[in-house]
């Protein structure tokens, strides 16, 4: 069978989506319920609406990618977010893991490096009525200290070693999650606090992300 059938329904290819993950261990019923309620197709390209549900990452504007629900589902999942908690993210991109994040906690700090893709993204979360997100343009290698420190940190670009500033912009008993890693593939690692200002770091998984890139973009 292939993923889409053109016969489905949209419900249909959503239902199959998010059985799907929670076969393959994204098993959090609040994520699972964020997944389902964040509709994927307003996210991507015209061209690719018709794949939105299928587990798989699609091209967006400015050469970036919206990642593959799998991923979305694992990083959320890995996250362990409260609903009192400030989270960060690093790398906007379509806004899709920023909603998913927005339904999961009190405060989401987004950080992109298009304005193209800053401003396509804004417009969702207003058409979504999601208004505990709070957008910046910047280089967010840097993260955002003005509002530091967060309980939890997520990274949507892959950071060439381990991200020293973002993890000082994390509390004592935080949770960063970050692509490592310089080459085509790289590993999801978690950091967690141990309260005492050191990290217990864990592997998740082998993933491919676009890289983290260093101040913002001249182009739009
Ligand atoms: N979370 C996104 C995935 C976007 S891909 C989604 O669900 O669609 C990664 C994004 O990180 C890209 O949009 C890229 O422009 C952005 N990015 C890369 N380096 C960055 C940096 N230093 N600061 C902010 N954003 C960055």
């Amino acid at each position: 069978m292939t993923e889409t059938d053109p016969d489905d329904t949209p419900e249909t290819r959503r239902a199959r989506l998010i059985l799907g993950l929670r076969s393959q261990g994204v098993s959090e019923p609040a994520v699972l319920r964020a997944l389902e309620h964040t509709p994927r197709e307003l996210f991507t390209p015209e061209l690719f609406k018709e794949r939105a549900w299928e587990d798989s990452a699609l091209p967006i504007a400015c050469g970036q990618t919206i990642s593959q629900p799998f991923i979305v589902g694992l990083m959320t999942q890995a996250l362990n977010i409260e609903p009192r908690a400030r989270v960060l993210e690093i790398g906007t991109g379509s806004g899709y893991q920023t909603a998913v994040l927005s339904r999961l906690a009190r405060l989401v700090y987004t950080v992109e490096r298009y304005r193209t893709l800053l401003g396509e993204a804004e417009a969702r979360f207003k058409q979504l009525q999601l208004g505990n997100i709070i957008t910046r343009f910047g280089d967010g290698a840097e993260g955002w200290p003005k509002q530091a420190p967060f309980d939890r940190i997520l990274v949507t670009a892959a950071a060439p070693s381990e991200p020293k500033a973002l993890l000082a912009q994390l509390k004592p008993s935080g949770i960063l999650v970050a692509p490592i890693g310089r080459g085509p593939v790289q590993t999801l690692k978690r950091y967690a606090g141990d309260g005492k200002g050191g990290f217990k770091e864990e592997v998740l998984c082998d993933v491919r992300f676009v890289p983290l890139l260093e101040g913002v973009a001249r182009e739009l």
